[in-house]
């Protein structure tokens, strides 16, 4: 299968919080979309590994993402070596994005930047033809390079290198994070509190948004990074 976007994420819910909208938004223009987890989140403070992958599977058929994967590099521990970048480089052959989503490349959670360039590397090594990797049925794969990584801002506020508006997609976007039922807000929950289950937190989501919207006229606004220089046909189509 061919995908347009591949967004990676080191926790199952890191692509839901920082870049639904502008997801929701290519799959309602006809771009296919896929996800991967690189980790099962099974240091978070609340639910279970089990409980995060059926709502990680949840989200994914409400965006209406046509797959999501998730591999089992270790939360918190994980290190950038040859094993990790080649269970990674095996899904962007497998599905051979035009383009990547990754994590913040500097962040709270220091997963963050951490898989942030584990996961650039990833995608410049997956286009060196004499890196051998091979398919599920012991097929070689086919060496891909994604034309351009994008890192999707998430918990600390970086200045954005483009924003792209997700004004039609934010109610989408808020049941989509509510597919994470475990680690957001729920006031039956008899779970410790953490940083993100507070009633104010979706609250710290949205003003970000409107920030990011209120930079190129829009309601709501998500916020890339990006090392590449950005190319335009027509100086008029920047908003
Ligand atoms: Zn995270």
């Amino acid at each position: 299968m061919k995908l347009d976007i591949l967004a990676i994420g080191v926790h199952p819910d890191d692509v839901e919080l920082s870049c639904s909208g502008t997801l929701l938004k290519h799959i309602s223009m006809g771009y296919s979309v896929g996800l991967l987890d690189l980790t099962k989140g099974e240091l978070g403070t609340r639910g279970t590994p089990e409980i995060r992958t059926q709502e990680a599977l949840d989200a994914a058929q409400i965006m209406g993402a046509s797959v999501r994967e998730q591999l089992d590099l270790a939360d918190g521990f994980f290190v950038q070596n040859e094993e990790s970048l080649r269970k990674i480089i095996e899904v962007i052959r497998r599905y051979s994005p035009e383009i990547v989503f990754a994590n913040a490349l500097d962040d709270r959670h220091p997963d963050h930047g951490r898989a942030a360039k584990l996961t650039a590397e990833a995608c410049f090594l997956s286009g060196l033809r004499r890196i051998e990797t091979f398919e599920r049925d012991g097929t070689t794969q086919v060496a891909w390079r994604p034309k351009a990584v994008y890192h999707y801002i998430q918990d600390r506020i970086l200045k954005p290198d483009f924003v792209v508006d997700t004004s039609d997609f934010i109610d989408k976007k808020q049941v989509l994070i509510h597919a994470f039922k475990s680690q957001f807000y729920d006031p039956l929950s008899k779970e410790p509190v953490t940083p993100i289950s507070s009633p104010e937190f979706l609250q710290v989501i949205l003003g970000k948004e409107a920030n990011f919207g209120r930079f190129i006229g829009a309601t709501y606004a998500e916020g890339f990074n990006t090392s590449r220089v950005m190319g335009i046909n027509d100086v008029f189509d920047f908003i």
